[in-house]
């Protein structure tokens, strides 16, 4: 039954039970959604249980593993392939459940930042979850949405649809509330004028239409029962540590393979050297890299969201570390966006609208009073009546009208009831104007519009304007007045919006000709307290600011100046003048590239900006929230949506989205993108120098002639003990203090540097300089014998890989006081290991098992000494080696 294009309307009422003047009533609701289920697709992107569970199992790893185990099995030593068997599994386990966890949040993250719907219920409109709807809703839709459902159209504006998502058609289709002539049941969804389905989005207009289908049976959800969706993408950063990981397995396996055959060609026991051969593989291969790298992003990501940025793409994570330049709008994430209409400027008079009792003298057709009526009925906001508890529902701006209106006596109920809407004409970034019908009872022949938006167009196509006695001729003369009106109130910082009107006969007349300008109105809308802070810091962090607005060019300058993105002298520029520049010449594209402040800016001219700043090199975020934001909020390398202003198209086109709208959140989701990145290096610095530590003791062990430093299934604890919970410890911290002191990250340098590895092989170094230093001294110089020496260099190099972490601490941090000590993760795995390695002393079953013995005093001082060795050198470096930091940029 999808063929509600061709049913009548009162068919689909009926059938459907819905009066379209009331919706639903809230009681048949829970009924219903009983009936038909939830409004959502079947979560396709959800990783089940069961698949995390047996990616465990499978891996190079876990089949070393099972291949010593084989081998114990198979020469009889039963603990110890018994041994191996519970390290496979506490080795899945531990992969199992941080994956598990980390996965799950991530999921739950991406659901917060879910669709919302408007939909009338019990005759009043309310905003729902998306998920929440259910056939027989009326549901309203205006530009900027995302239809939540399969909806027939009973009443629609200007409407237009972007249905590319089911259609392919990347034009946007008109919409009616007509049959098409000739339809039938199969027509393509394409050409189903009267239908909007579920998943598209409205490029333009609004419409109402009935609810005829909810989730999986919409015609997004047979496409998506028909096709698997796309899984989550790996981020960049994920792949690359993949394909470092796949060629260090490599390296490490030749490595040991080498060790191995080396150790049997010198006479060790042959079945002890394959044993060490593949524990070695097993301690050595980096198999946690991918894994502790979703670990943190995870989590990075759950702190961003916490702090009200949503992450929508991991990969924007890593790019948000490499920013250089936020293209930012000014409304609502530089400002408040909390507006209040401060005064109302007509041909004669100016008056202050914020004063109490109000000031304004509302005589019949003065310009005063339609002036406010304009500013009623030129809206799409709701105003809910002063004590009651329904939620505020529209644009700020508009809703600052209407307090306005109310704060001088005028309902927009009683507006709407006098001059009844017939006709809109949205409002567009485009025309920056918006337009409204309405037919007066008193006069039905003539129509009323009411007009409002940016004043320079509205004054461009303003023939008359109101003076006191009447319309007057709009002059050369009288232009020149009212812009310069619109000039000292922007240049307080104030928005300035025109009301105009005129009337006709006919709603399809051209809306905007032949006005007659009434007024302006000024709006104050205050810049946010924490931006000048957060600015600062975006200086302090090598990262521009730029504000591309739609607002007034006086109006941008000072909110700028005001919350310090530029200081007085500097240049700001016109979206329009843009198109007039030359940008093949080099200086006046430095000029441009240069301003800081752009205004009047259109969406197109959005996107030019954003490409020539990619061009000259920059890695561009940029805010956005229209619909004609998309294509630069694509464009750019972060896009960022505003979650409470932004349109559900901005938030689908944008990686991610700012719960609060605010500025500062842009800079901590910065700080936190650069955090995570460091994180992650400094993880998988610690973990390979620990990894080489251990292939190059037995490998300089077996090189020398000296008996083996430590037994396979040592190897293995150690494994399972120093590789995952420090490691982990470093994925995860708060960060260095000072990362956002740095430039950001050049994007192109890879995971390690030169650099880096150096540091790998100088760490590793010491750790094996420590632990068979300890190891030959015991056997050598004070004869502690073969038991003892093996347990002395099992402690030495467990200990050594322990203290090891605080060389991992920011090269700029202090000695004491820095990123590794302040970890409190790192604490919290330091003492498991510490009572994990105190078990392999002192519980007897594990000390048979791993052949350790309690030292001697003296083995203990050997101990102390050989694993302080990479603390105390590595801390001696980190003097010497001049703090060059990761994420300078080369
Ligand atoms: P911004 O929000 O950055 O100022 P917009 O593109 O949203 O940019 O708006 C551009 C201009 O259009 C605004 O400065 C205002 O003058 C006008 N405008 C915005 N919204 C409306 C509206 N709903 N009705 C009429 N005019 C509007
Ligand atoms: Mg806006």
């Amino acid at each position: 039954m999808s063929a509600h294009h061709i049913q009548p309307i009162t068919e689909i009422l009926e059938h459907l039970a819905v009066d379209p003047d009331k919706g639903l009533a809230e009681a048949k609701i829970t009924e219903r959604r009983k009936q038909y289920g939830k409004n959502s697709l079947r979560d396709q992107k959800h990783v089940s249980f069961w698949s995390i569970l047996i990616r465990q199992f499978t891996g190079l790893i876990v089949y070393l593993l099972a291949g010593a185990a084989a081998l114990s099995f198979y020469f009889g030593d039963l603990t110890e392939g018994g041994a191996i068997v519970v390290v496979l599994i506490i080795n899945a386990a531990i992969g199992f459940t941080s994956e598990f966890r980390a996965i799950r949040s991530m999921e739950a993250l991406r659901k917060l930042s879910s669709v919302q719907a408007k939909v009338k219920r019990d005759g009043q409109f309310n905003i729902v979850a998306a998920q929440d709807i259910v056939p027989g809703d009326i549901v309203l839709c205006e530009a900027g949405d995302i239809i939540p459902a399969d909806v027939r159209l009973i009443e629609c504006t200007n409407l237009q649809a972007d249905e590319s998502t089911l259609t392919g058609e990347s034009v946007p289709t008109d919409k009616t509330i007509e049959i098409p002539t000739n339809a039938d049941e199969d027509l393509p969804l394409g050409d189903r004028t009267n239908m909007m389905f579920k998943g598209t989005a409205i490029t333009r207009g609004d419409g109402l239409g009935i609810c005829v289908a909810t989730g999986m049976t919409t015609e997004l959800g047979h496409i998506a029962a028909l096709t698997e969706m796309a899984d989550a993408e790996a981020s960049p950063l994920e792949k690359r540590l993949d394909t470092l990981a796949g060629q260090l397995i490599w390296a490490t396996l030749a490595l040991t393979i080498f060790i191995a055959v080396i150790g049997i060609y010198v006479g060790k026991d042959m079945v002890m050297m394959l044993k060490t051969g593949i524990a070695l593989a097993i301690a050595a291969v980096p198999e946690g890299l991918p894994i502790v790298a979703t670990v943190a992003l995870a989590r990075g990501m759950w702190r961003m969201a916490r702090r009200n940025a949503l992450i929508k793409n991991l990969s924007a994570v890593e790019t948000l570390g490499a920013t250089t330049i936020i293209m930012t709008d000014k409304t609502g994430t530089l400002t408040e966006n909390k507006m209040t209409a401060v005064a109302l400027r007509t041909s004669e008079t100016a008056i202050d609208l914020s004063a109490s009792p109000p000031a304004v003298p509302l005589l019949p057709n003065s310009p005063e009073e339609l002036a406010i009526r304009v500013a009623v009925l030129c809206n799409d906001a709701i105003l809910p009546a002063p004590n009651s508890t329904d939620k505020r529902i529209g644009d700020p701006m508009e809703l600052a009208l209407l307090q306005a209106a109310r704060h001088v006596g005028v309902e927009q109920t009683d507006q709407q009831n006098a001059y009844h809407e017939v006709h809109k004409e949205a409002f567009s970034a485009q025309t920056r104007m918006m337009a409204t019908f309405h037919r007066q009872k008193d006069d039905p022949d003539t129509l009323f519009v009411a007009v409002k938006g940016a004043p320079e167009p509205v004054i461009e196509n303003s023939t008359y304007f109101l003076g006191p006695d009447g319309p007057c001729d709009m002059d050369a003369k009288a232009r020149q007045n009212w812009a310069g009106f619109n000039d000292e109130m922007t240049q307080k910082g104030l928005r300035v919006l025109a009301l105009a009107m005129k009337n006709t006969r006919s709603p399809d007349d051209a809306p905007y000709q032949d006005l007659t300008l009434i007024a302006l109105i000024a709006l104050l809308d205050p810049p946010r307290k924490d931006v000048p802070a957060a600015m600062q810091a975006c200086h302090t962090a090598g990262v521009r600011v730029i504000m591309v607005t739609g607002d007034h060019i006086g109006t941008a300058r000072n909110i700028a100046e005001q919350v310090g993105l530029c200081d007085t002298n500097a240049a700001a520029l016109e979206g329009k003048m843009l198109q007039a520049i030359d940008l093949t010449d080099q200086t006046e594209r430095d000029r441009i590239l240069a301003t800081p402040v752009f205004a009047r800016v259109s969406p197109e001219a959005k996107l030019d900006l954003v490409a020539l700043h990619q061009k000259a090199g920059a890695i561009v975020a940029m805010t956005g929230d229209g619909v004609n934001d998309a294509p630069a909020l694509k464009k750019a390398d972060i896009g960022i949506a505003m979650g409470k202003r932004g349109t559900d198209v901005a938030r689908e086109a944008a990686d991610m989205v700012l719960r609060d709208d605010a500025f500062p959140s842009i800079v901590m989701a910065m700080h936190q993108g650069r955090v995570i990145f460091a994180n992650i290096r400094t993880f998988v610095l610690y973990l390979m120098s620990c990894n080489l530590s251990e292939i190059l003791v037995i490998g300089l062990a077996v090189l020398s002639g000296l008996p083996l430093p430590l037994l396979p299934l040592q190897i293995l604890y150690l494994n399972l003990v120093t590789d995952v919970f420090p490691a982990f410890a470093l994925g995860i911290g708060e960060g260095d203090r000072h990362v956002m002191e740095r430039p950001p990250r050049n994007p192109k340098s890879p995971v390690l540097t030169k650099q880096d590895w150096a540091r790998i092989f100088f760490y590793g170094a010491l750790i094996t300089v420590g632990t068979l230093g300890a190891f030959s001294m015991a056997l050598y110089v004070y004869d502690l014998g073969d038991q003892e020496a093996l347990s002395v260099s099992f402690l030495t190099l467990a200990t050594g890989q322990l203290l090891h972490v605080f060389n991992m601490r920011a090269a700029s941090s202090g000695w004491i006081s820095n990123d590794v000590t302040r970890n409190r993760f790192v604490w919290i795995a330091l003492a498991i290991c510490v009572v994990l390695i105190g078990l392999t002393i002192y519980i007897p079953a594990f000390s048979r098992l791993l052949m350790i013995a309690p030292p001697s005093a003296t083995g203990w001082l050997l101990v102390l000494g050989g694993s302080l060795v990479p603390l105390v050198l590595g801390q001696v470096a980190k003097i010497f080696t001049k703090p060059v930091d990761q994420s300078v940029s080369s």
